[in-house]
């Protein structure tokens, strides 16, 4: 109170930012909510950790809202409203409202973008870039002296009270609203914990549809930023993925079978080394092995490597046709894979005795590849499910009407998928994002808990159905905003 007495706004903005950022860092979030759960018995500190992003976009709102000197005036009334900063709330237990943090994490979903329409000013939209970037590396912003006094005032903060904005998303008018609502409520319902990854990157998106993620730093491609531990899920599977302090960063799988290993998805070519074949080699599984390449869909963060594991290892690489296709259309600097197998709709590739059944769910990009597959825990059967379809992609599609025609074939693919696993009875989600299927957390846990108790992968025939159910809920809901 004393240091941001007199302040004008402009000084109340840096110092906001520098609360927020000081806060809102990975690093001191993992500290401060590990403090909080430690010193209070409540909460759970991974659960939590996810919800930094949203003192990323209380902060991109709010400092876009006048708070100094006169905020507002009725001059029918006569009437003027005055405010001068009155110090930081902080709230010492990690108490929170189920409903309301979906709610919340939906509005400020991870890498969402402060909306263009809100943005005051290009100086502002570069310093909110910088502090993004500077959040990476865990620095304070350079913007003003104050920041360093902030930062050790700081120390008294435990968690900060996240004031979670109850505005609905200006997604459309009158009656397709309520069925927008509707369909988001029941995503959320279908969401969850466990499926909260996917309901950020498509029903939390629904207000801004066209704007997409912020571009990740240039250095996101840091080895620091996605070193990961490789870990065994079921008995022939491995997660190999990069760590996900960005959404961007993929996950990789490797499926031991007697005749061969399958990769599912190769990782980034600067990541492939270290994160694919260093893990399989941290696990014991020999990389001369590897027999084929499977890759989801054509995004650079999943076939990026595969190039690489064809050059050294001989790999059969597959994808569909039409993503064979849309590599070549891209024009980033990841090496592309020599064309080979193509893999087409409906599909079964056996391998020893894994069996993946393959279905082209396009829209993420035009040939994204769903699928089944085989897996055993303890040498019980289970059924895992991928959906490809993840995260909205808009790019390319200019108009409405083909936003629409696009988004349509996206909801009518999450329809068929979402009774492809309800008919097979899947009970296990893989993703080829961990921030899709938490699979850090869960490998902590499996590594914590030890071998002979219950394997978190397994969520059973609903939880694991509540995905598509997301899929297919926030898909209806896009649909409806555009009507
Ligand atoms: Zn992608
Ligand atoms: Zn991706």
């Amino acid at each position: 109170m004393r240091v941001a007495y007199g302040y004008d706004q402009e000084h109340v903005d840096d110092l906001a930012r520098a609360l927020g950022w000081a806060t809102a860092n990975e690093a001191t979030f993992v500290r401060l909510t590990e403090m909080s759960v430690d010193e209070s018995g409540m909460g759970n500190a991974e659960g939590r950790q996810t919800r930094r992003f949203k003192v990323h976009g209380v902060l991109c709102d709010a400092l876009r809202t006048k708070s100094v000197g006169v905020i507002e005036e009725i001059r029918e009334k006569g009437i003027k409203k005055y405010a001068q900063p009155a110090g930081v709330i902080a709230g010492l237990l990690p108490v929170t409202n189920p409903v309301v943090t979906i709610r919340g994490s939906r509005i400020y979903s991870e890498e969402r973008q402060c909306p263009a329409a809100r943005t005051t000013s290009n100086v502002e939209k570069v310093r909110f870039q910088n502090s993004r970037q500077d959040e990476n590396r865990n620095l304070m912003p350079a913007v003003a002296p104050d920041f360093r006094e902030a930062k050790r005032s700081m120390r008294i903060l435990v968690i900060p009270i996240i004031l979670a904005a109850s505005a609905a998303i200006a997604l459309a008018q009158n009656s397709s609203a309520d069925t927008v609502n509707a369909h988001m409520t029941a995503a959320a319902k279908a969401a969850g914990f466990d499926h909260i990854g996917l309901y950020n990157t498509t029903c939390a998106r629904l207000g801004d549809p066209a704007g997409g993620r912020a571009a990740p730093p240039q250095h996101d491609r840091d080895p620091e930023t996605w070193g990961a531990a490789p870990a065994q899920v079921f008995d022939h599977v491995y997660w190999l993925g990069e760590h996900a302090a960005y959404e961007s960063h993929p996950s990789a799988w490797a499926v031991d079978t007697s005749e061969g290993i399958i990769i599912i998805d190769a990782l980034h070519a600067d990541s492939v080394q270290t994160q694919v074949i260093g893990g399989m080699q941290k696990l014991g599984l020999d990389p001369k092995r590897i027999k084929y390449v499977f890759v989801t869909h054509g995004h650079t963060d999943h076939y990026g490597g595969a190039k690489y594991l064809q050059d050294t290892y001989g790999a059969r690489v597959m994808m569909s046709g039409p993503d064979w296709d849309f590599i070549e259309t891209q024009t980033s600097n990841e090496p592309k894979p020599k064309k080979d197998i193509v893999l087409t709709d409906g599909q079964k590739f056996t391998l020893g005795q894994t069996t993946i059944t393959m279905y082209i769910t396009p829209f993420h990009t035009p040939g994204t590849i769903s699928f089944l597959m085989n897996v055993t825990d303890h040498g019980q059967p289970h059924v895992a499910a991928m959906w490809g379809g993840s995260g909205w992609n808009f790019r390319g599609t200019d108009s409405m009407e083909k936003k629409l025609a696009t988004f349509k074939i996206y909801h009518d693919c999450a329809v068929r998928f979402r009774q492809i696993v309800e008919k097979a009875g899947a009970d296990v989600v893989m993703g080829n994002h961990s921030y899709l299927d938490l699979a850090e957390q869960k490998n902590a846990l499996m590594a914590e808990q030890g071998p002979n108790a219950s394997n978190p992968w397994i969520l059973g025939k609903q939880r694991a159905l509540n995905y598509e159910i997301v899929a297919e809920e926030c898909s209806a809901a896009g649909l409806a905003s555009f009507r």
